[in-house]
Formats: structure tokens, sequence, C-alpha cells
């Protein structure tokens, strides 16, 4: 299929509109990406058609939101080669899919017992380990990374041990956009017997991860990063540790019997789907999935490669300009600064000149650290955004350096 950028761009409204009386150029797209009009009419068909109650109608409207919202599910599943549709979970993002691991783990784990994450990791990816090691009395451990922006794996080969249950590491890091080398990582964890949790909400919008292949226990992503809306994301779990964690929360849906003697709860995936989800949001899930395919995985990440290095090798004409995260192992995603001029100043003015894209530490303040810079200037590209793009942003760049040294 020869992709057309051009037609493309006309599946996404928002694309069209101006900012500050210039064009918007949207390079934000690693904090949120934008949504075609093939999602907002499925959005619009629902709340217009068939907005009901799911699973426990006998109505048609009821039947019709459950089959779509089932069927959203088996999209997914699909998508992700996943097993069973009962190990897809629907949850409110790639956050609250992470808690409610954590959460479940909390029963699972003891005092001396370790988990690993990454020095890598988004903050959404720390903090539920931290309050979970408090918890349990386990320990927490991190994989080093180096100056390019990689896990030093050979660090993590001595940080695994007998007593390491769990290892948590992100796909991709939204930060500096460094593919992790998690096929390697997971086979490790597994040889120590230890569960692993892939962060896949940075790598969903690029590529297409095969669950059963990677033979990864848990893997999750947000919606609105792969051109879904927002409050709707998934837990993928294998089915025999989902059967194993206790339910996360309790309430209508997640229960099968429920007496004050004794509850029993319901099967998967709804022991940890508890009261009225996120219907609409999980059928555009499906429909953002389904979109996603119908432009294809191969050809967005050759796409974005090659928007990758366009702007990298117009970025590193600017003097002064230093890119962190130089891994030749990346996504379309590009975090720099500019001398001493402060991340935010340059924002600031980039937004002036229409162009969108994020400042500070981008929820990753280890990475931050290990730099010794308060925060960086973090450009993401989706397959909709364009060499033109770049230009306009590169010269917007250019400009505010000059007003601002
Ligand atoms: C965006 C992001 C998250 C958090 O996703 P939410 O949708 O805000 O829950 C976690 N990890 C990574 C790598 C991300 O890019």
């Amino acid at each position: 299929m020869i992709f057309d950028v051009k037609s493309i761009r006309e599946d996404f409204p928002i694309l069209y509109r101006k900012v500050n009386g210039k064009p918007l150029v949207y390079l934000d797209n690693a904090a949120t990406s934008q949504t075609p009009q093939q999602v907002i009419d499925v959005i619009v068909d629902y709340y217009s058609k068939y907005n009901a109650n799911i699973h426990r109608g006998v109505h048609t409207l009821s039947q019709e939101a459950t089959d779509a919202y089932e069927n959203a599910r088996r999209t997914i599943q699909s998508h992700f080669n996943a097993k069973h549709p009962h190990e897809i979970i629907f949850t409110s993002g790639t956050t609250h899919s992470i808690n409610m691991i954590a959460n479940g783990f909390a029963s699972l784990l003891k005092k001396g017992d370790e988990i690993i994450v990454s020095a890598l990791e988004h903050h959404s990816n720390i903090v539920p380990w931290q309050m979970l090691c408090e918890k349990t009395g386990a320990t927490l451990k991190v994989i080093p990374m180096n100056s390019e922006g990689e896990l030093i794996i050979s660090e993590y080969d001595m940080l695994l041990n007998e007593n390491t249950k769990l290892v948590f590491v992100n796909h991709i890091s939204n930060a500096l956009g460094t593919i992790n080398p998690i096929e390697n990582i997971i086979t490790k964890a597994h040889d120590v017997g230890a569960a692993v949790l892939i962060d896949g909400a940075q790598a969903c919008p690029h590529l297409k991860p095969d669950v059963q292949k990677l033979n990864v226990d848990f893997y999750v992503c947000s919606a609105h990063k792969i051109c879904g809306p927002t409050g709707i994301g998934m837990l993928y779990g294998k089915e025999e540790w989902l059967q194993k964690l206790p339910p996360y929360q309790g309430g209508g849906e997640m229960i099968a019997e429920v007496s004050f003697d004794k509850t029993t709860y319901a099967d998967l995936p709804h022991k940890f789907e508890a009261g009225t989800p996120n219907v609409c949001g999980g059928i555009a899930f499906g429909a953002a999935i389904d979109y996603m395919n119908t432009i294809g995985f191969e050809t967005i990440a050759q796409y974005e490669g090659e928007l990758l290095e366009y702007a990298t090798t117009e970025l590193l004409y600017i003097d002064g300009l230093k890119i962190y995260g130089t891994s030749a192992n990346k996504t379309s995603v590009i975090s720099f600064n500019v001398g001493n001029i402060h991340p935010y100043d340059l924002g600031t003015l980039l937004d002036k000149m229409g162009i969108a894209v994020r400042t500070g530490h981008h929820c990753a303040q280890p990475i931050m650290d290990f730099y010794k810079i308060p925060g960086t200037v973090r450009a993401s590209f989706m397959f909709y955004n364009t060499k033109e793009e770049i230009d306009l942003f590169i010269s917007a760049l250019k400009k505010s350096i000059m007003m601002l040294s």
C-alpha cells in the first residue's frame, strides 16, 4: 500500500485548526494522540443510537451495547494475539492497569522478595511499586541506564536471583523513545521464576506486540495514545495469572453470587471489571485499533522512521542543541535542550507559533536526574505528521532560540 499522508490527515479534523493564528503543528503525540473521524463517528453513534448499560439487560439497546463492547474486546485480543478474549481486561488506562497488578501482588509478596524496575520508567511505573514494597516489605531494585538512554542488561543480569518475583519495564521510554530489549528481559526473568509486566503505553502507537510470542505475563496500554479516547485502556494478563490474583475492586459485575456469609467472584474478565464500565470508550478503543490496522503497523513504522531521521538530522544542525536518548533502537520521540535555554521558555514561544511540543520532566524525573537537567523539550511524531510540519517546527525553533539568546 502506498502511504498517502495527505489523505490520512483528512481523517483528523483537529489537524486543520489554528493555534494563535498559525496552523497547528501537533508534535505532542507521546502525551496523547489525535482522534480520527472514524473513531469520533463510533462515539457519536454509540450515544445517538444504542447507549445502554451492558451485560445485565434483556432489552435490545443493552444487547447491542453488550455485543459491541465484547466485539471490541475480541478486536483487542486479536490485535495483541492473546489466547483468550477474557485475558483482556478493560481499565481506565495504563496507570490504572499497573495499579491493578501492584494491588494484586500485595497478597502474593513477602519480606525479602524483590521487584525490579528500570531507570527509564514513567512515574506511573515507579510509584505503585514503591507503595507495594512499603506494604509487603519487598525491595525495589533498578536496572540502570547508560548515556545513550539504554538499559544496561549486564547489570540486569546481576540483579536477578531466586528472590526476584516481578520485573516491570516499559516497552518504549516515553521520555527518550528508546525501544527496550523486552524479549531478552522477559526470558531472563522467567529463568528465575519471576513474572513480567510490560508497560506498552508508548509502544502500541508504533508497533504491534504479540503477547504470546513475547510470552509476557502482563502487558498494558492506554487507548488515547493509539488514536482512541481518554479514560480507557487495557490490561492483558495470562489466564493463570488473572486466576491467581485477587479482584481489584468490589461491586456490581464482578461477582457470581453475593450473600452476607460469602461472595463468590465472577469469571474472567468480569472479576476485574467491577461496576458499569466505560462502554463507549471500550467500543471506541476497538475502533481505534481497527483504524490503525487499516494503515498497517509496518507502514507506520517505516514512515515514522523517515520522520525521525529527517527531524534528527535537521535539529543537529542547530548550534548548541543536544538530543537525549540516542539509541539506534528508538521510535519517533526526540528529547532535546538548546544551550542553557530553559525548555519551558522554548515550549511557550513555540506555542505562539502554533507548534505543540511537551516540555518538562515527562513524568520521568529519574532520567532527568541522570542527565542532570531539569527537563527537556520533547517533539514526538505520529504517522499523520509530515516533513513540512518538521520544517515549520525547525524554523519556529530557530526563531525562538534567537529571541531567547
Ligand atoms: C503515557 C504513559 C503512561 C501513563 O498512561 P496513562 O494513560 O496516563 O495512564 C505510562 N507509561 C508510559 C510509558 C507512558 O507513555
